[in-house]
């Protein structure tokens, strides 16, 4: 078995050898899925991998994935290849196993995932930034932080519907998600506000991004109902130094970059300010 990892193995969930496995609950050979399910599409996939057993991976009666077991290496002269009643069984316990891990990864992706923009929501990012902040303060990295707001975004639900409102949301998420790298962690902060983590991130190249992300917005044309709208976005950026802004809980550095963020409405939109460290308040203090 020689899985192409460039290759996308997807199986429609209403394909007869999704039923079948679902429903039968046991490890089978090939042969048994190809008798059983004649119209299968998923199965000139399955070919492919050349698998020796095909095993479910099921939670109750859910199927969170297929194990496919490849070329048998050890085995008892006497009792051939074939794999034994027991053998199968134990697989497939163990394959129950992978499907409750399975399917509470899923659950957790899910609790931490905005539906609407599919970013992340504000309390898995301040997770993840206080990680990254004492691991910036101790290894004294850089780390920096971004927080959009649509401008006049009132404007788009008022004059053309909250559907409208919708669209605009999840296209300034996309935009902003596609203009980030692998690794940075974007989050929907609050209504139509989002921030951005940007791990070992200096000041410049922190400002790069959000002016990016900003001239990419006012560049794209939005179209919902075939109205084409220009929509902007203004942006503040903090940036934790170990030396300049030694800042020590995440909330403060979140602070300064809506500090900045205020900053930039203030001077009219549609523009990136960098926060400078003089802006963290007696208040931040007491916060996360
Ligand atoms: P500013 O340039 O000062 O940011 O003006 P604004 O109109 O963008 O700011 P304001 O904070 O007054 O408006 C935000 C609006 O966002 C208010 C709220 O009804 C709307 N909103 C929040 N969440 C959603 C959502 O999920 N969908 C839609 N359509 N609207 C939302
Ligand atoms: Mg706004
Ligand atoms: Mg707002």
């Amino acid at each position: 078995m020689d899985p192409n990892n460039n290759k996308n193995y997807q199986i429609a969930y209403s394909d007869p050898a999704v039923s079948f496995l679902t429903e039968n609950k046991n490890s089978i050979t090939m042969d048994v899925l190809q008798k059983n399910c004649p119209d299968s599409a998923a199965i000139k996939i399955f070919q492919e991998l050349n698998p020796t057993l095909i095993v479910p991976l099921l939670q109750k009666n859910h199927l969170s994935g297929i194990l496919f077991l490849g070329e048998r290496f050890y085995f008892d002269a006497e009792t051939g290849i074939d794999y034994t009643e027991y053998e199968k069984n134990l697989v497939l316990s163990i394959g129950s196993l992978a499907a409750i891990a399975i399917n509470n990864a899923t659950l957790i992706e899910r609790s931490s995932t905005d539906m609407m923009t599919q970013l992340k929501l504000k309390y898995f990012f301040f997770n993840v930034l206080t990680e990254k902040l004492d691991n910036a303060m101790s290894e004294k990295k850089p780390l920096s932080v971004i927080m959009f707001d649509i401008d006049f975004f009132k404007h788009f639900n008022d004059t053309y519907g909250h559907e409208c409102g919708d669209y605009v949301l999840k296209q300034v998420a996309f935009l902003i998600k596609q203009n980030l790298r692998e690794e940075d962690l974007a989050s929907r902060y609050g209504g139509e506000e989002f921030t951005v983590l940007l791990n070992e991130t200096t000041k410049d190249a922190a400002i790069a991004v959000a002016e990016r992300i900003r001239s990419c917005i006012e560049n794209h044309d939005f179209v919902f109902n075939n109205q084409h709208m220009h929509v902007t976005i203004s942006c503040g950026v903090a940036v934790f130094d170990h030396e300049s802004n030694p800042v020590t809980i995440a909330k403060q550095l979140v602070n300064q970059a809506d500090q900045g963020l205020y900053m930039s409405k203030h001077n009219g939109r549609n523009r990136v300010t960098y926060a400078p460290p003089s802006l963290v308040s007696l208040d931040d203090e007491e916060s996360k």
